[in-house]
């Protein structure tokens, strides 16, 4: 999974071509090209569709200009779910604990829409985010909506994360079969081509 920090769209392919010749290298490993693109203010995204196409899994977050009214962030944020490119929604409330509030956006507009238009959300074990929160990971449950437990690993040490994710994710009663990254390989691999094939 590579974040978008000045990588430009050339430098991104650049980059996936590298993770191809890996991929082809390495014995029962699948690796996958991934990406997480910012959510522009409109809800747009700042990587073209043309070059998502090519990505096994878009992670998209909001990452800028967050202090928007109500209304107008959960629009921006619905229109990157109708996004065919988007596979998930990365830490969807964009909390962070003793920093920094969740935005000012409808979480219940916001797992509708991710039901509706087949898009996963992330809950960020980063001991900073857990977010999703225990009360949105019912109610994704509750709406058939898929979760990604992630690290938002920035070094190795950072994959150890993922135990507070997992307990999160129980306190949200989650289950196995709601948690999309236990899925097989190619349970996954179906899971991510549904929304492009349906668009
Ligand atoms: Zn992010």
């Amino acid at each position: 999974m590579t974040m978008v920090g000045g990588l430009d769209e050339r430098g991104l392919l650049e980059h996936w071509e590298a993770v191809e010749r890996v991929a082809e290298s390495v014995e029962g490993i699948h690796v996958l090209k991934g990406v997480e693109v910012d959510i522009l203010k409109d809800g747009s995204l700042d990587i073209a569709g043309d070059v998502l196409a090519r990505a096994d899994v878009v992670v998209a977050s909001v990452h800028y200009d967050t202090d928007m009214p109500r209304p107008r962030m959960t629009r921006r944020i619905i229109r990157a779910l109708e996004n065919p490119f988007v596979d998930i929604l990365g830490h969807p409330t964009g909390r962070k604990l003793n920093e920094r509030p969740p935005y000012n956006v409808n979480m219940d507009d916001v797992i509708t829409a991710a039901a509706r238009t087949g898009t996963a959300l992330e809950l960020n074990s980063n001991p900073k985010r857990l977010d999703l929160d225990d009360a949105n990971c019912r109610s994704a449950r509750e709406h058939g909506v898929k979760v990604v437990v992630a690290t938002d690993a920035h070094s190795a040490r950072e994959l150890g994360f993922m135990r507070y994710g997992i307990n999160q994710a129980r306190r949200g009663w989650l289950e196995k079969g709601d948690v999309l990254n236990t899925a097989t390989y190619r349970g996954l691999a179906k899971a991510l081509r549904k929304k492009v094939r349906a668009a």
